[in-house]
């Protein structure tokens, strides 16, 4: 029973247990059963001090694995300066981050928030009002596709592709379309003067690590441009170097009209930065749009030197080299085991989708993967997703490889 005649915070300290997570949080989460106190690089230490090695980057998000010394520096000099203004004034770390995001892409502008959720939602608005101020009111139909993931809110979960996140919380906000993805046929039939933006991941990560094919985005850069609709690119997670280069439209030569990154751009800490021209940020005057904590200090201050250290040519350069490595890997794994139908992905986002002898096994494989000390994620029940580190040590993709051998080795069939 909670007493509400009580009011102090009661100051104890005590080590927390995986009973805890039942006891007081949501039941939205059902975490594995080690809780992880310290890392170094693709290291993690558990409250026993067991050692675990990381392939799971916090989903995609410490490209600089754990406890970098460029962002820990970073961290600390902010953190003794300056930890947040609001948008009422400006602060440097922001506005060097802007510029060095402006100065490596097609955009003109910056808009900061603080997760990708936040930066789609903002890419959406934006999108929404370009069209509403330039063609009028009816100009409001987004396309997106199935499978796809866009974040959590309730607009861009909806935009999201995946039914089963919108299913039970009411009316879903309208105007909102979804083709296949990969299926140019598909978008041209939606695709129409009513469309002010089409959002699209260049490489779904949740939906299962499927990167797009270059005939799909250059046909939707043309379709966009026929009907006067913007392009709009969420690399949260496929973003800020995980294809090897610092966005992955680069790599695909096809320019959006809207680009939104998070993730990886903090390399942990909680930053969203959505990206785009001259033309189409012009429509969001003063007021609105907005948000508290956007362009917070330390977050921009952590991101700059995340963007200046995965942005150098001898990171980006790595990574190609390591998904050769991890690619190798897994094709041994398949030939011992016959588990795979397809490993694909670009750069280090990768995935495994199993066979049907192994039908829905991730969840099982997450399990046995952390009796090996080993971190990984899933993307859907069939696909094991490897987002690690950008810079991993081929000594741990060879360790972790190891020890996944063994996972699925302990698997029953
Ligand atoms: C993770 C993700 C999001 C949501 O980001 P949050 O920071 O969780 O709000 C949006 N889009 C893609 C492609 C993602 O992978």
């Amino acid at each position: 029973m909670h007493c509400i005649t009580r009011t102090t915070v009661k100051i104890m300290t005590w080590t927390p247990t995986r009973e805890d997570f039942t006891t007081y949080m949501l039941p939205n989460y059902n975490p594995q059963a080690v809780i992880p106190v310290r890392g170094e690089g693709s290291r993690l230490w558990d409250q026993d001090g067991n050692e675990y090695i990381d392939f799971a980057g916090g989903i995609a998000v410490n490209a600089l694995g754990h406890a970098h010394p460029t962002l820990v520096e970073a961290l600390k000099t902010q953190g003794e300066q300056l930890w947040h203004l609001s948008n009422v004034y400006a602060n440097e770390p922001a506005l060097r981050l802007a510029k060095t995001l402006v100065d490596a892409t097609f955009a003109d502008k910056v808009f900061f928030c603080n997760s990708g959720g936040e930066a789609n939602e903002a890419a959406l608005k934006l999108a929404r009002r370009y069209a509403h101020d330039h063609y009028g009111a009816q100009k409001d139909r987004i396309v997106s596709f199935r499978q796809s993931f866009h974040g959590r809110t309730w607009f861009t979960v909806s935009v999201g592709g995946q039914e089963k996140y919108t299913q039970g919380f009411g009316p879903v906000p309208g105007g909102i379309v979804h083709g296949s993805y990969n299926d140019l046929d598909s978008a041209r039939e939606l695709i129409n003067d009513d469309t002010c933006a089409v959002m699209v991941e260049p490489m779904q990560g949740e939906g299962g690590v499927t990167p797009a094919t270059p005939e799909f985005l250059a046909g939707l850069r043309q379709l966009c441009d026929e009907h006067n609709a913007l392009l709009i690119f969420d690399e949260v997670q496929c973003g800020v170097g995980r294809t090897g280069h610092l966005y992955a439209y680069m790599a695909y030569n096809v320019v959006p009209d809207i680009l939104t990154s998070a993730k990886a751009l903090g390399g942990g800490f909680p930053i969203g930065a959505m990206l785009t021209t001259d033309k189409v940020a012009e429509v969001f005057v003063v007021g609105t749009h907005g948000s508290t904590y956007g362009g917070n200090p330390l977050a921009c201050a952590v991101g700059l030197a995340a963007v200046q250290t995965i942005g150098s040519a001898e990171v980006l350069a790595g990574v190609g080299r390591r998904h050769q490595l991890f690619r190798e890997h897994l094709e041994s794994i398949n030939d011992k085991y016959d588990c795979f139908a397809e490993i694909r992905g670009m750069g280090l986002l990768i995935g495994a989708e199993f066979n049907e002898r192994y039908h829905e096994k991730g969840r099982d494989t997450l399990a046995a993967a952390i009796k090996e000390q080993l971190m990984l994620l899933i993307a859907g029940p069939n696909v094991l997703r490897f987002a690690p580190s950008l810079i991993i040590p081929e000594e741990d993709i060879a360790e972790g490889m190891a020890r996944l051998d063994r996972a699925i080795g302990s698997l029953s069939v």
